[in-house]
C-alpha cells in the first residue's frame, strides 16, 4: 500500500496538468499545487517540523488549509485538524492530548487560539493576522521547496480527527497512511467517481467527510473546489461556475440548498452523484432532491469518525432511511442490544446495537491515549458504534438511531428516526426532530419539535399521525415549534439541546397540546 505523499506524486506525473483546486480566484493544475506543496513542506522542515510530529489546524476551509494537509502527507506529519469553533480549552486540551509541536490557525478563530495557554509553548503559524511569535504563511511559500520523494510510509500516521465530544471530552481517532489510502479508494469506488471529477469542497477539513472529498479526488484527477464555509449563495453560484460534478453533504446543507430562493433559478445540470453522510435523510428531503437533481447515482453512506464508511448504497432513493450493506472494508453486524458478544446476531427486522469490525487496510485502531474509551467501545476487534439499528428481510440495513437518544416511555424502546420520519412527511413541516422529555408518568414522554414552512398546530399534526401506521405509543404527547432546530457545526441536529430546552420558540406558536 502506497502512502498519501506518494499518492499525490502519481496523479501528478499522471496529469500534471489537470485542475487541482479551485479557491476564490486560485486555480491550481496538479503541478502547479504540487510546486507549492513541495515549497511549504520544505517551510514546515526548516522550522523544525518532520516525520511523527502532529499538527495542529485550527481554521476553515481555506486553500492554505488543504495544502498543508499535502505538504503533511509529503513529510509524514500528523494533521492535528480542529472545528474552527473551538474554545480555547478544547485547543489546549487537543494541543496537550496530541503533544503537537505546532499550530496554524486563521482569522475565525484568533481569539480562541490567543486565550490558549498551551500555544505560548509551540510553534505558531498565521493565515491571516498575527499574534506573537507566529511565522504567516507566506513565509513558508519562500522556502526552500523539498524534493519531489515522499518521507512517509503507509504504515505512519497520517491524520488524527477528533470526535465532536457530545459524550465527554473529544477523543483523537489516529488514522495511518494506509488506512486513509483505502478509505479514499472505497469513496471513489463506492460513488463511481469518474476521472476528472469536481466536488464541493465545503463539508470541513476536521471532519472524515471533508478528508474524505479532498483524498480522493487526488485519485481520480479530480477537482477539490474549495469552500472556506456552507454559505448557500456561494454554494450555489460554486456549482454552477465551476461546473461541480457531485456533491457529498449532511442533509441539513441539501436542505437549506433546496430551501433557498435562488435554487431554482442556479444550473444544477452537471452534478450527477449526490452522495449524504452523516445522519438520517427525511424522506420528504430525498424526494425533494431527487426532483431537483435528478441525479444518476444517489448514495446514502452510514459512516463515523472511527469506521469511516461502515455501510452503503447507491440507491438511497428506492428505500428511503436505508443504509444498505456493509461498505468495502468493513463487516457489520446487528446483536442483542444490551450484549457484548459479537455473536449474540439479531433476526431480521430485529433492532439491536451495529457493530463493525476493524482488519484490513482500513482500520480503527482505537481511540488516542484513551484505553477507558477503548475498553468501552472495542471488543477485540468489533467496534461498539453506539448505534442501534435493524436488518429488513433483504439484508438491508436501517439505522434508528444512537442508544443515548432511544426513548424508553412506559418501558417501550422507541426510535426518534422512525417518528421524524412520518411526521416530515407533512406538507407544512419543514424539519422535525423528536426527543424524550422527563415525564413522571411515563419515564420520559415522545416530544416532536417542529420547523413550519406553512402553517399547522399540533391539533392537526396529531390528526395527521393517528392517520399513519404509526404505532400509538410512538405517537408524540406534545408538540413544540421552533424557529430553527439546534444543530452542530457540521448540521448535525443536537437533540441534548432540544432535552435540555436550549433553542428558540417559533414566535407564533401555537398551543401544544
Ligand atoms: P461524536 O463525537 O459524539 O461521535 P459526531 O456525530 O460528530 O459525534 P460522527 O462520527 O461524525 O460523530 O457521527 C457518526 C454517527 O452519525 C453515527 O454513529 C450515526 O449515529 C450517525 N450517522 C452517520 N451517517 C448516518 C447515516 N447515513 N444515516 C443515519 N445515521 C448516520
Amino acid at each position: 500500500m502506497l502512502d498519501l505523499g506518494s499518492t499525490f506524486i502519481q496523479s501528478v506525473e499522471r496529469n500534471p496538468n489537470a485542475p487541482a483546486l479551485v479557491a476564490d480566484e486560485k486555480r491550481l493544475t496538479y503541478a502547479q499545487w504540487f510546486d507549492i506543496i513541495k515549497t511549504v513542506a520544505g517551510g514546515l522542515e526548516e522550522r523544525g517540523i518532520g516525520h511523527g510530529d502532529h499538527l495542529l489546524i485550527v481554521m476553515q476551509n481555506r486553500w492554505e488549509m488543504a495544502t498543508v494537509h499535502w505538504a503533511c502527507q509529503m513529510l509524514g506529519v500528523i494533521v492535528t485538524p480542529l472545528n474552527w469553533r473551538s474554545k480555547p480549552d478544547e485547543i489546549d486540551y487537543c494541543l496537550a492530548d496530541s503533544n503537537a509541536k505546532i499550530i496554524m490557525y486563521d482569522d475565525s478563530c484568533i481569539e480562541a487560539v490567543r486565550e490558549a495557554k498551551n500555544v505560548s509553548n509551540i510553534g505558531i503559524i498565521a493565515v491571516g493576522d498575527t499574534l506573537p511569535g507566529s511565522h504567516r504563511f507566506e513565509d513558508l511559500l519562500a522556502a526552500t521547496p523539498i524534493d519531489g520523494v515522499s518521507r512517509a510510509t503507509a504504515e505512519d500516521f497520517s491524520l488524527m480527527l477528533y470526535t465532536s465530544g457530545t459524550t465527554g471530552k473529544p477523543k483523537g481517532v489516529p488514522r495511518r497512511h494506509r488506512h486513509e489510502r483505502a478509505a479514499a479508494l472505497a469513496h471513489v469506488a463506492q460513488n463511481l467517481y469518474a476521472c476528472g471529477e469536481r466536488t464541493l469542497g465545503v463539508m470541513p477539513l476536521y471532519h472524515t467527510m471533508g478528508v474524505r472529498s479532498l483524498l480522493s479526488m487526488a485519485l481520480i484527477d479530480g477537482c477539490f473546489v474549495c469552500m472556506p464555509r456552507f454559505d448557500v449563495e456561494q454554494a450555489l453560484t460554486l456549482i454552477e461556475r465551476e461546473g461541480v460534478t457531485n456533491l457529498y453533504l449532511v442533509p441539513t446543507l441539501y436542505h437549506d440548498m433546496l430551501s433557498h430562493p435562488r435554487f431554482p433559478g442556479t444550473d444544477v445540470s452537471r452534478v450527477r452523484k449526490l452522495g449524504f453522510a452523516g445522519a438520517p435523510m427525511s424522506e420528504a428531503l430525498l424526494r425533494r432532491l431527487d426532483k431537483a437533481f435528478s441525479p444518476d447515482l444517489f448514495v446514502n453512506h452510514y459512516g463515523s469518525s472511527e469506521v469511516y464508511t461502515m455501510a452503503i448504497t447507491q440507491n438511497a432513493r428506492t428505500k428511503a432511511g436505508c443504509c444498505g450493506r456493509a461498505a468495502i472494508n468493513c463487516r457489520l453486524r446487528v446483536i442483542q442490544l444490551g450484549s457484548d458478544n459479537p455473536d449474540s446476531l439479531v433476526n431480521a427486522m430485529e433492532e439491536g446495537q451495529i457493530i463493525a469490525h476493524l482488519d484490513g487496510d482500513e482500520a480503527f485502531e482505537g481511540y488516542w491515549n484513551r484505553p477507558d474509551a477503548n475498553q468501552k467501545s472495542l471488543i477485540g476487534r468489533w467496534y461498539f458504534t453506539g448505534d442501534i439499528g435493524y436488518y429488513d428481510a433483504d439484508g438491508e440495513l436501517f439505522v434508528s438511531g444512537r442508544v443515548d437518544d432511544m426513548i424508553i416511555s412506559g418501558g417501550e424502546n422507541i426510535s426518534p428516526v422512525d417518528i421524524e420520519s412520518v411526521i416530515s412527511l407533512h406538507p407544512a413541516v419543514d424539519e422535525v426532530a423528536v426527543a424524550g422529555i422527563k415525564d413522571e408518568r411515563w419515564g420520559h414522554r415522545v416530544v416532536a419539535f417542529v420547523k413550519r414552512q406553512a402553517s399547522v398546530n399540533a391539533e392537526e399534526l396529531d390528526r395527521y399521525c393517528r392517520s399513519t401506521d404509526l404505532a400509538n405509543f410512538k405517537r408524540p404527547r406534545e408538540y413544540v415549534f421552533v424557529a430553527a432546530l439546534p444543530k452542530s457545526p457540521v448540521g448535525k441536529i443536537l437533540r441534548r439541546k432540544l432535552v435540555s430546552g436550549e433553542y428558540e420558540i417559533d414566535a407564533n406558536c401555537e398551543p401544544a397540546i
